[in-house]
């Protein structure tokens, strides 16, 4: 029996035929993919329930940039990404209006759409805002293909709506302040909790975790993030003193491009190393990957590429033997995380909550993904509402 697959190189069909015993000669001809017509933009700065003190930065609120892909099918894929400062909006959304029209035309086949951007933009690389802003749109592409499919992205992608282990994320814990916010976390059933260390003292820091310890008990998993606040010899030492308060994880010690560094915290550090929201596409996955900079690896959706960003980077995952979590991007992670085998913890950051009609909430501290597509749609008056 022989079996051939052919490809039309304007993708607008695909044939598959199979050639089996001489008297069952078959043919399947399967629909055209939708295509794109336009790409819109709407800038938007909106709250975040807790403001996010980080060692390296306060993030007040959450610049996100809401992306609509609308398809000759008539459904309208929709993503958003966010621009860590509201500076970058006005910037992403003239990247929109002169980039977006490429687009145009386009089928709705990520996968091969990630592969003509990267070739476009050889010369000039595809790392910052280029490659941010397009992950917004590859991601919006497969919500459409799953809405004019009336699957889940996740499913789309080989998974299932399973729920996934979420850890709640908080930034710099001022244990006079907020041990009640980390208390109602845990009462609420998160497994895990995240804070963020680095911006006073060792002491400090260590006081601040032990705080946190000690209110959410043994049982629930600490992760520590330094937001590459840290040289690497400042770093193991740090590692070894806040062992004893059973961390689980120590996310970006010292600068995130510093993969040797992080290679050195690995081998000395009792506590395993986190790292990966700052990896540039599977490309950069593959250099931290091959410089064991990490014991765990949380790509972000948005810097690795999308969904096919991610995949890659989850299959080199695998190979390695390496858990694989997520950063940020509530929802799209849950649909990456559902179709990745061995999927770690889902990061409870939920920065698109004030502008969705129904958030993604985290029940029993799991999140699972829905349909169809990414299962999210904008509020228009609270679009409105915080419109830049
Ligand atoms: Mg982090």
């Amino acid at each position: 029996m022989r079996v051939f697959a052919s490809f039309s190189l304007d993708f607008q069909a695909l044939w598959l035929i199979i050639e089996a015993p001489e008297t069952t000669k078959a043919t399947i001809k399967m629909d055209a993919l939708a295509t794109v017509k336009n790409v819109r933009l709407t800038p938007v700065q909106v709250p975040l329930s807790r403001p996010m003190r980080t060692a390296s930065g306060t993030l007040p609120g959450a610049a996100l940039c809401l992306i609509d892909v609308e398809t000759d099918a008539g459904v309208t894929g929709t993503s958003y990404i966010f621009v860590y400062t509201p500076k970058m909006l006005a910037a992403v959304a003239r990247l929109n209006d002169d980039v977006g029209e490429m687009f145009a035309g386009v089928p709705l086949d990520p996968g091969r759409t990630f592969e003509t951007f990267q070739s476009t933009f050889r010369l000039l690389g595809i790392q910052g805002l280029l490659g941010m802003y397009f992950a917004g749109v590859e991601q919006a592409m497969w919500d459409a293909l799953g809405k004019t499919e009336g699957k889940s992205v996740c499913r789309l992608l080989g998974g299932a709506e399973e729920p996934v282990q979420a850890y709640d994320s908080f930034g710099f814990i001022d244990p006079a302040e907020d041990l009640g916010l980390v208390e109602a976390s845990v009462g609420a059933g998160f497994m895990g909790i995240k804070i963020k260390l680095g911006i006073g003292d060792f002491d400090a820091d260590l006081a601040s975790a032990r705080a946190v310890r000690n209110v959410i008990g043994p049982d629930v998993a600490l992760m520590i993030d330094y937001n590459q606040s840290l040289d690497p010899a400042t770093a193991i030492e740090y590692a070894k003193r806040l062992a004893e308060l059973d961390i689980y994880w120590l996310e970006e010690p010292v600068p995130a491009e510093d993969l040797a560094g992080h290679a050195a915290v690995r081998a000395e550090s009792p506590i395993c190393v986190q790292t990966g929201e700052n990896w540039w596409f599977p490309s950069g996955a593959r250099l931290a990957i091959d410089a064991g900079a990490s014991d765990y690896v949380m790509p972000d959706m948005m810097k690795i590429g999308g969904f096919t960003g991610w995949q890659k980077t989850a299959a080199m995952a695998s190979e390695a033997e390496l858990p694989v979590s997520s950063h940020a991007f509530v929802e799209v992670s849950a649909h990456a995380l559902g179709s990745t085998p061995g999927a770690h913890w889902l990061e409870y950051l939920d920065k698109a909550r004030p502008i969705l009609k129904e958030p993604y909430d985290a029940i029993d501290g799991y999140v699972a993904a829905r349909g169809p597509g990414l299962g999210i749609e904008w509020d228009p008056k609270k679009v409105e509402a915080f419109a830049v």
